[in-house]
Parts: C-alpha cells; sequence; structure tokens
C-alpha cells in the first residue's frame, strides 16, 4: 500500500523514546543480557527499517516474524543478527543463508524435510524453539530435540540458540508461567549440547519475571512504550509511549438541528451543531466501532458521531474551527491526552492490535536528535 504523503494525517514516532525504553527495561536485567530488539510487524506499526536502523547500536539483534520481515532490514543496510521467530517455508532455507537470517527449527519434521531438499545447509544458523505450554510451535520431547541436534551437527548447521515463549507472563497468576518454566528448565538440563543463545523472556517476562531471564531478552511492546499487560499488571518502569497519531480538519460545517451524519445516518443532530471532518478512516485502522470515540480539537475532546467511513471520519465540534486545525488522534493536545490503551479499551482489544492496525497509508514521521 502507498503511504499517503500529502495528506495531514500522520504517525510521529519518537525513536528516542524507543532508545530509553529500552534503557529502562535493561538497566534492571543483569549486565550480561542481550538485548534482543522484535520488529516485526513494522515493529508494530512503528516502522520496522527506522526503528532497527535507530537500535542497531544499541541491541545483540532483531527479531522478525517472517523472512521478508527480515530480508527488508538487510535490504536496508541492517548488519546486525537477524532472528525469524516464525516457521520459514522450506524452500527459503537458501533465502536465509544468503541473507545470513537465523531461522527458527520448531520440528523434526521440517529439518527433515529441509534436508532431503537436498539443498546447501552449512552455516546456516539455526535456534531451536521449545513448546512448553504456549501451544503454536517447538518441539515438546527432548528426545526429538537431541535428533534435531544431531542431524544439525552432522550437516554443519550452527546450533545458535534454543528458546521458549510464554503465554502468561503478562498475567496476575503465574501458575502457568512456573509450569512452563519449569518444563523448558528440565528441556536445557537433558541437552547434549548447549548452544549459545538461550532466550525465553518477551516483555512481560523481561519486566516481571525477571529470575527467568536467561542469555537474552526478546523486546517487543515495552520497546514502543506500551505495558504489555494492558492495565492488568503496574509497570514498575518509566517508559514513554512512542507513537502519535494526528490529522487536521479538512472540512468544518453547521449543520441546522435533525441533520444526519454519514452513512446510515446513524447520528442526528439534536440540536445546531459545528460538524469537523477529517481524511482518517477505517482502512487506515480507525475501525468502525470507533463511532462514539473522541478525539482531541484545541485540548477539548470530540466525539466521533457517525459511522466511521473508509477514508473519513466526522466529529461534534464545540464550536467553529478553522480549516488545518490541528486533531490528536493519539497522543497529548493542551491539558488532555488520548492514549493507545485508550483505544484498546474502547475497542476491547489489547494495544499491541491497535497500533499494528495502522495501516501502511498513514505517513510515518521520525524525531531524533542528530
Ligand atoms: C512477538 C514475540 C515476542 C515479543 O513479544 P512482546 O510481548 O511484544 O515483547 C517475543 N518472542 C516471540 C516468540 C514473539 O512471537
Amino acid at each position: 500500500m502507498i503511504s499517503a504523503q500529502h495528506r495531514p494525517t500522520v504517525v510521529t514516532v519518537n525513536l528516542e523514546h524507543i532508545g530509553h525504553n529500552l534503557q529502562q527495561v535493561m538497566q534492571t536485567l543483569p549486565e550480561k543480557t542481550q538485548a534482543w530488539a522484535v520488529v516485526k510487524a513494522n515493529a508494530y506499526g512503528h516502522g520496522a527499517v527506522e526503528v532497527a536502523n535507530y537500535l542497531q547500536k544499541d541491541v545483540a539483534g532483531f527479531c522478525l516474524s517472517n523472512i521478508d520481515e527480515a530480508i527488508e532490514l538487510r535490504e536496508a543496510g541492517i548488519t546486525a543478527p537477524l532472528l525469524v521467530l516464525g516457521v520459514i517455508p522450506i524452500e527459503c532455507v537458501s533465502l536465509a543463508l544468503k541473507y545470513q537470517i537465523a531461522v527458527t527449527v520448531a520440528s523434526l519434521e521440517w529439518l527433515e524435510a529441509v534436508l532431503a531438499m537436498g539443498i546447501e545447509v552449512a552455516g546456516l544458523s539455526v535456534h531451536l524453539k521449545v513448546d512448553t505450554g504456549m501451544g503454536r510451535i517447538g518441539f515438546r520431547d527432548s528426545q526429538m530435540v537431541e535428533k534435531a541436534i544431531e542431524k544439525m551437527s552432522a550437516n554443519q548447521m550452527t546450533f545458535e540458540g534454543i528458546f521458549t515463549h510464554f503465554a502468561t507472563a503478562d498475567e496476575k497468576d503465574d501458575e502457568q508461567f512456573e509450569a512452563q518454566l519449569m518444563c523448558f528448565k528440565n528441556m536445557l538440563s537433558k541437552l547434549s549440547q548447549q548452544p549459545k543463545m538461550v532466550h525465553a523472556s518477551n516483555s512481560a517476562t523481561a519486566i516481571w519475571h525477571q529470575e527467568t531471564v536467561f542469555d537474552a531478552v526478546r523486546l517487543g511492546d515495552v520497546l514502543y512504550g506500551l505495558n504489555p499487560s494492558g492495565q492488568t499488571l503496574e509497570m514498575p518502569l518509566h517508559i514513554k509511549p512512542a507513537l502519535t497519531l494526528s490529522s487536521s480538519l479538512v472540512h468544518v460545517k453547521e449543520v441546522a438541528a435533525g441533520s444526519t451524519i454519514g452513512y446510515g445516518a446513524t447520528y442526528q443532530t439534536s440540536e445546531q451543531e459545528w460538524i469537523g471532518t477529517i481524511p482518517i478512516g477505517y482502512a487506515d485502522g480507525l475501525t468502525r466501532k470507533m463511532q462514539g470515540f473522541k478525539v482531541l480539537v484545541d485540548g477539548q475532546f470530540c466525539e466521533i458521531v457517525g459511522r466511521v467511513s473508509m477514508d473519513q471520519v466526522t466529529i461534534r465540534l464545540p464550536r467553529k474551527y478553522p480549516l488545518g486545525t490541528a486533531v490528536t488522534l493519539i497522543g497529548a493536545n493542551g491539558e488532555q491526552q488520548i492514549t493507545v490503551q485508550d483505544w484498546a479499551n474502547y475497542r476491547e482489544t489489547i494495544n499491541y492490535e491497535i497500533v499494528c492496525l495502522l495501516s501502511d497509508r498513514i505517513a510515518r514521521r521520525y524525531l531524533k536528535s542528530e
């Protein structure tokens, strides 16, 4: 999708805040801990290339979810280690080798399929994934892990790392977390060969389960200044949201009492009202569910009235404002602010989903000190 560079609707990413958030987490962990920044899904909507360029000197590497995301970083000149956390198609192993991208091996079956192709695999860097209870991908049996290690070593693949992922690190109840941790430690104790890197911590684990830091942490949500638990657990760190979303009024009118606004005529004015239009809609990630939610104009909350269209949305203004007046959808305006978490609460979802769904059509701008 082409990003609309000539539209006032803009996501502004403060890269310094991302750097600050990284430091906040790392300063609480043992000094030798490696930081891996998770920049999958275009760095949760913040822009993977820009975030990776900015963080490159401060992290050990970057985690992506698929090989195309990793290749995007390589082609942008990122030379840091890259790890794809998902299962890549077996026919893409040569690409991983070519671009020096570490891959996740999550089953013996996948590894055997790669070897059966007879392609060159020597030097391929591998992290074995262990499923300790998340239930998505990974080995569940230590004998299979051993077989994988043997096959890797017989084919000169590099056993770089082993890792797992927790399902409930962001929750109050630790029972499932402890069971997964025990399972992972048990797997590790049976390894005949130790890889360079053992890792288990996502943001929530790095923040609320510091005892489980092995060699490295994989930080996503917290880097972007978001609380991975939503509002469940209190954030012990001073993190700063990295992203704001703003636009401006492109149309302002006064309408008579009884006028209807938008598709379906779902909103009818009860008195004379000032209605403003903003160029953002559900194609940008402002979903139709956000009718009734608020935006900020001149430090005041203004309700989204009428249906959210694909490209435009209408708001009720307290008075006439000139065309071009700034509108804040995420961020501070005057004394007030709207957070990503406010959007998530209104949409009954998690903050991750909000930022990931801010579509590529919205232009991104970056703040950093030179
Ligand atoms: C996405 C992901 C992470 C990062 O999770 P956050 O909660 O955003 O820190 C870490 N590890 C794996 C395997 C992931 O898929």
